[in-house]
């Protein structure tokens, strides 16, 4: 009989809350383009007899977190010394609130292997502080090998929550998505910007391995996953590792490794886990959460994307793909929303924010909240397309224009779009889109295979038809011929 081997996954993630500084000091926490060591103190720096003061907004920032995720908050809860000796690390431990969090017993839903809905318990999410960071001098920025080290305290300081789930994950798959729609729902509570090229999230995954004979390997922790990818791997080749010595008969050890990257393996850290010694952080006070407050912040939670895709399905008759593409993003959401609020029809608006807009978004690499043409006049837009007197086509090309800064009654003169009839930019627009969209036909056209004049009597009839009989058949003619002498 073939062994069997099932995964049992726990994940832990860091963000980096959204405030304007540091969780016990006044440094800034923007310090981009800055130099190394610009934002700093004697607090971040552990200079003996600095005092640490905890940021309130930090505070604030984790219980928005912890709600997003479905957490409870606790009234009160302490803050600890986690000792341990590192360079990044100047005063010999990091200040963290561990297994006495603010926000726990949360949940999050995914769908499992086979396509069904499964809860991933949360466990907790607690406050703590980031640590420097350490630059070598070798290419890679790889420890091995370099000759010397640098130290960076600009990140030490920063606030941060670890976010611990329940080991009920099974798959690399499930981990992915797990940590997609984590970072979705803290993304919309605006608790932080979750930005993973900025680090401002980063993973460590428990893995262990049950073995259908009953043996049950013991768990790793791999550290350093800093993207969706890297975490999958990693998962994965944990995953074949452990098997691997389960079927051979051996025995999985309890450590702590590191996930390569590069070489995409997970490799022992030779380090003694001496560091885990934790005493209650006598410079800070209990932190206490009035339910007053608990419930402020409560009501500034917007909601949440699942939800929010259901009700766009179920109020607005949106496609299930449609809800989830407007849902993504709550900037996007609002978008969207504001155009149906300004009177344009949801099925329309959804359809011309998810295709038109976030292609002239992802294109441009700028938030939808930045784009000149606002709600209000896309769904003037949409309107004068509901209403026949603009196609769809010509309302394209003039929301092309609007993009550039022109209102939508400039846009339509440019483009020479008449209302209710098809001027010649207008037509030359559409007839390039329906070639475009025709290629095979084109080529034949072109290789003059078209000796009876056939296919281009069916594109005439295809312009005629997009133009709602507003252009005459003479003037498609003369436009097809001018298009395709220019492809
Ligand atoms: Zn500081």
């Amino acid at each position: 009989m073939s062994l069997t081997f099932t995964p049992v996954i726990g994940i832990e993630v860091h963000i980096q809350l959204k405030t304007k500084s540091k969780v016990f000091c006044k440094c800034g926490t923007d310090y981009t383009n800055d130099p190394p060591n610009s934002h700093v103190c004697p607090v971040c720096m552990g200079l003996p007899g600095s005092l640490p003061v905890l940021n309130r907004s930090v505070v604030q920032q984790g219980m928005l977190a912890g709600l997003a995720l479905n957490c409870h908050i606790l009234p009160t809860t302490f803050f600890f010394r986690k000792s341990y000796y590192y360079p990044d690390l100047p005063k010999g431990f990091q200040i963290t609130q561990s297994d006495l969090p603010i926000a726990a017993e949360g949940w999050l839903e995914i769908h499992d292997d086979a396509g069904k809905l499964k809860k991933i318990r949360i466990n907790r999410l607690h406050l703590e502080e980031d640590v420097g960071k350490l630059h070598h001098s070798t290419t890679d920025g790889r420890l091995e090998g370099a000759s010397t080290s640098f130290v960076d305290y600009n990140r030490s300081g920063l606030p941060l929550a670890e976010i611990v789930s329940e080991p009920d994950v099974s798959s690399a798959r499930e981990a992915v998505e797990y940590v997609t729609s984590l970072r979705r729902r803290v993304r919309y509570s605006g608790a932080s910007d979750v930005d993973l090229e900025k680090g401002m999230m980063r993973f460590d995954a428990n893995v262990s391995v049950k073995c259908s004979d009953g043996r049950w390997g013991k768990r790793s922790e791999v550290k350093n996953m800093n993207s969706f990818r890297a975490l999958e791997r990693a998962i994965e080749y944990e995953i074949k590792r452990q098997s691997k010595i389960l079927a051979d008969g051996g025995e999985v050890s309890q450590e702590t490794r590191h996930w390569n990257d590069a070489k995409g393996v997970t490799t022992g850290m030779r380090v003694k886990e001496f560091y885990r010694k934790f005493i209650v952080e006598p410079d800070l006070p209990p932190l206490v959460v009035s339910s007053h407050w608990v419930d402020e912040t409560r009501a500034r939670l917007p909601e949440m994307p699942i939800e929010r895709a259901a009700r766009y399905e179920k109020d607005m008759g949106l496609s299930e793909t449609d809800a989830a593409v407007l849902t993504d993003s709550i900037d996007v959401a609002r978008y969207f929303e504001d155009t149906v609020k300004s009177g344009a029809n949801p099925q329309r608006a959804g359809n011309w924010v998810r295709t038109e807009v976030l292609r002239f978004v992802n294109e441009k690499q700028i938030s939808v909240d930045d784009l000149t043409v606002k709600p209000a006049s896309l769904a003037e837009l949409l309107a004068r397309v509901e209403s026949g007197k603009l196609s769809t086509t010509q309302a394209k090309g003039v929301f092309e224009e609007m993009l550039t800064g022109l209102s939508i009654e400039d846009a339509i003169k440019k483009t020479g779009a008449v209302e209710g009839g098809v001027g010649a930019g207008a037509l030359l627009v559409l007839v390039k889109s329906i070639l475009a969209a025709n290629p095979d036909v084109v080529e034949e056209i072109k290789s003059g295979k078209d000796t009876k004049g056939k296919k281009v009597k069916f594109l005439q009839g295809l312009i005629m038809r997009e133009a709602k009989g507003q252009a005459k058949p003479d003037e498609a003619a003369s436009a097809i011929e001018a298009a395709l002498k220019d492809e």
